[in-house]
């Protein structure tokens, strides 16, 4: 039967991916998006849709709609992004939550919250398993997305015990793929476009701390899997890709794959910047029967791909 469902942050990276296969699949898709880090260019060619619809909309305030089903994704997810008004970040993860939840329990839809490794912090067990329960500073410049997206698992989780709320918590660890915003800031898009334009590339750091890489393909599957799965699953449950790099390695991969002459140039290492980051996915084996397939090097193709033709636009 077909599902009206609704995505948050619809117009960004992973949302944009995701409204598309959610009506490839046959559903119809109502699309809400504030556009502060979103591009109506993600989902334009959506937009003739008889089933899609697209609202400007800002979670933080309270809204009302019919709906089976809402993704909430909603939320800056580069580091310059959320850092630029912070306030609004901690408000759009912890009101914007409170506020879909509401809409989920009035509705009785199931709601899947795009949770983040970055719950995690700069953690002292690796990889990580959903059991840890972090590292994180409660002070420091990642504390805005990293203390809202644990206030939102909580209301989550509250919501889930005090009102029967059917809720899927999902931890993203680091995805890259096409509709990346080329000047968010992320690791992936900064070495590509550099890379690409012959500029330096810009390491933070020496280059040493690592995290794993999921190409949005296998990450939107994840996704979908884990809010098809049987009902007394909530989560959470990690979703990314094992593989870890080095951001060294990352870098020569990316020189390598665009055959540029860019050379690397060191930058000090921003605040409480995790040093390692891995997930441990048994879980998402065990219940959602998935794990990623597609290699970095062949991600990265993909994305150097889109890029080429972003920068140009
Ligand atoms: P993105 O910045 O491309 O997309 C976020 C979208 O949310 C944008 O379209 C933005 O305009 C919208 N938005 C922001 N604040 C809003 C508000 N107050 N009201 C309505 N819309 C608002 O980021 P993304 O990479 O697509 O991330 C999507 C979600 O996944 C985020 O919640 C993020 O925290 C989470 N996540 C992503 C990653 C990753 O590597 N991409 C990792 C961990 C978690
Ligand atoms: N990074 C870097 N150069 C850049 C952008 C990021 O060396 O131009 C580093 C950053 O310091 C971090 C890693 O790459 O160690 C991943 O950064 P990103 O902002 O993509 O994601 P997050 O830190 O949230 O995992």
């Amino acid at each position: 039967m077909k599902k009206r469902i609704l995505v948050t942050g619809g117009a960004g990276f992973l949302g944009s991916h995701l409204c598309e296969r959610l009506l490839k699949e046959g559903n119809e898709v109502i699309c809400l998006d504030n556009f502060f880090t979103g591009d109506k260019k993600n989902i334009e060619h959506l937009l003739d849709n008889h089933y899609f619809e697209l609202i400007r909309h800002d979670v933080t305030f309270p809204i009302s709609l019919e709906v089976d089903e809402i993704y909430n994704l909603a939320c800056p997810a580069s580091p310059p992004h959320y850092q630029f008004d912070p306030v609004q970040t901690t408000k759009t993860s912890v009101i914007g939550a409170i506020n879909m939840l509401d809409l989920a329990k009035r509705c009785k839809a199931k709601i899947l919250q795009a949770s983040t490794s970055e719950v995690y912090g700069d953690p002292e067990v690796h990889p990580q398993p959903e059991s840890y329960r972090g590292s994180v500073s409660t002070t420091g410049i990642r504390a805005c997305y990293d203390e809202g997206k644990r206030c939102a698992e909580t209301l989550f989780f509250d919501y889930y015990r005090q009102y029967g709320v059917k809720i899927k918590v999902m931890r993203i660890f680091n995805t890259y793929g096409p509709n990346m915003n080329p000047y968010d800031g992320r690791v992936v898009s900064n070495f590509i476009v550099q890379a690409l334009k012959g500029e330096d590339i810009t390491m933070y750091g020496d280059g040493t701390q690592s995290r794993s890489f999921c190409y949005v393909d296998d990450l939107i599957d994840g996704m979908i899997r884990l809010m098809n799965s049987r009902d007394e699953f909530t989560g959470p449950v990690n979703i990314g890709n094992p593989v870890e790099f080095t951001m060294l390695e990352l870098a020569e991969k990316v020189i390598h794959l665009t055959g540029s002459k860019s050379k690397m140039v060191f930058h000090p290492l921003p605040q409480d910047d995790p040093l390692q980051r891995q997930p441990i996915i048994d879980l998402a084996k065990k219940e959602l029967d998935w794990e990623p397939k597609v290699m970095l090097e062949d991600g990265l193709k993909k994305s150097i791909e889109y890029f080429k033709s972003a920068i140009e636009r």
